[in-house]
């Protein structure tokens, strides 16, 4: 299949060919079709398959013919989970348009709200948006009346991340006959819900297995205990001579003492996590990008949004606290068909974790050991219980309390055989 025999526009094809793009992802040869077909769409498309040119490119193109003297008019909304996300699409998207007269505006929290009402005075054609900050836009005024696509990117995240109340507000505020594009990287009860309120008569997409990970990535676990896995994280990558590596914690408090234990071994360091001001984790993203700093430590929240281009190696530094966020981890590296490798790093607790991920992707992951590294079998999980106890008590930022800090960072974890329960606020 190639980019012409889709139907696209000769801007948008000689745009994409400067961007090295030969041929349509899997996502791009089913979605373009049917979205300039003006059906609603089904995706479920992980990050890393090409899903933003699959909506981006044919809704370019649908808005070939706006004429900015006639006055814009906001034709397409796409919503997504994070900043760091919506500011990627509005990239891409301004990317694909560079041959087009079409205008786009990214409208994120955590920027200035009047700089942004300034920008869509001046018209604007698509907007791509937070949901949050999106509803605070119609509240002071913006007029949705024009508006004939809806996109919601990351459907899955948007629900988890508690946006539901404000997805479930903006579909109301549209004219009824528009067209949505709901793409969500799992297929879970709460996705499927929304998609009967938010879709009519949509086409379905399978572009992967049910949770499944890409194909590409080597997957492994290296059991090891825990107060030794900043050692070992330290010794795969400088061992192993890994040029970027992008970690995972599961809280921003170990996020934060990991920073400090990495940078304290001589890595060149970025943090990324929900405490983070947006300015700042701009900066730390672009740094990473640049090849200016080694290791990225990033929550989850901060990892849905993260777009950076053969990334070969992902670590897991701790085990999500939800099991179907692995997959969005380790999405991160093998996209567009190149290798990756995720490495997860788990301790005596973490082992019935890991089994939970493995039922959520319908595959084994293998365990190993790494020579010097193995678990001391005289401690037993009582053992460690007790270990963590008595960090617990201690200063925070020794050693052990690092791997022990979950509880004390407001998520309150119950251990069962099968999965851990979190409440209160998001540690992310
Ligand atoms: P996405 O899933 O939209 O985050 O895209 C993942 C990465 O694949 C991005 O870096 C895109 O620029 C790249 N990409 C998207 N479509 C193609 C394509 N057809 N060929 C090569 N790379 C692509």
């Amino acid at each position: 299949m190639s980019f012409e025999k889709l139907g696209l526009i000769k801007p948008l094809l000689s745009a994409i060919k400067e961007l090295g793009y030969e041929n349509p992802t899997t996502i791009q040869t089913r979605a373009i079709p049917l979205v300039l077909a003006k059906s609603d769409i089904f995706a479920t498309a992980q990050t890393g398959t090409g899903k933003t040119a699959a909506f981006g490119l044919p809704i370019l193109q649908k808005l070939r013919k706006v004429d900015p003297v006639e006055g814009r008019a906001v034709k397409a909304v796409i919503l997504s989970p994070t900043r760091e996300l919506s500011i990627q699409i509005f990239e891409d998207l301004g990317n694909y348009a560079k041959n087009m007269k079409v205008e786009c505006a990214v409208l994120v929290g955590g920027k200035d709200i009047e700089t942004q009402q300034k920008t869509l005075k001046k018209g604007v054609d698509i907007i791509i948006a937070t949901p949050g900050r999106f509803l605070e836009h119609v509240e002071r005024g913006l007029d949705v009346k024009s508006i004939e696509i809806l996109v919601l990117d990351e459907a899955d995240r948007m629900l988890d991340m508690g946006f539901t109340k404000d997805i479930r507000k903006v579909h109301p505020l549209l004219p009824k006959r528009h067209q949505t594009l709901l793409f969500s990287a799992t297929y879970s009860d709460k996705v499927r819900k929304l998609s009967k309120l938010v879709l009519r008569s949509p086409a379905f997409i399978e572009t992967s297995k049910k949770n499944s990970t890409v194909d590409t990535i080597n997957q492994v676990a290296y059991l090891v205990d825990t107060a030794r896995k900043a050692e070992l994280l330290a010794y795969i990558i400088g061992s192993r001579n890994y040029p970027q590596v992008l970690v995972f914690t599961r809280t921003k408090v170990s996020a934060n003492e990991l920073f400090e234990e990495l940078k304290k071994d001589g890595l060149k360091c970025g943090l990324i996590h929900g405490d983070i001001t947006q300015p700042k984790r701009l900066k730390t993203l672009n740094l990473f990008k640049e090849g200016k700093t080694r290791v990225l430590v990033a929550t989850d929240i901060a990892s849905r949004g993260l777009d950076i281009e053969e990334l070969p190696y992902v670590i897991n530094y701790e085990l999500p606290s939800v099991s179907e966020d692995y997959v969005h981890r380790v999405g991160r590296t093998g996209r567009a068909g190149r290798e990756g490798e995720a490495i997860s790093l788990i301790d005596i607790y973490e082992k019935y974790d890991i089994k939970d991920i493995e039922r959520v992707i319908g595959q084994k992951i293998p365990q190993e050991t790494v020579e010097g590294f193995e678990p001391d079998p005289t401690i037993r999980r009582k053992d460690q219980d007790e270990l963590k106890l008595k960090s617990e008590h201690k200063k925070p930022s020794t050693k052990k309390a690092r791997h022990y800090s979950k509880n004390t960072s407001g998520v309150v974890t119950k251990r069962t055989s099968k999965k851990r329960k979190t409440t209160k606020r998001d540690p992310r």
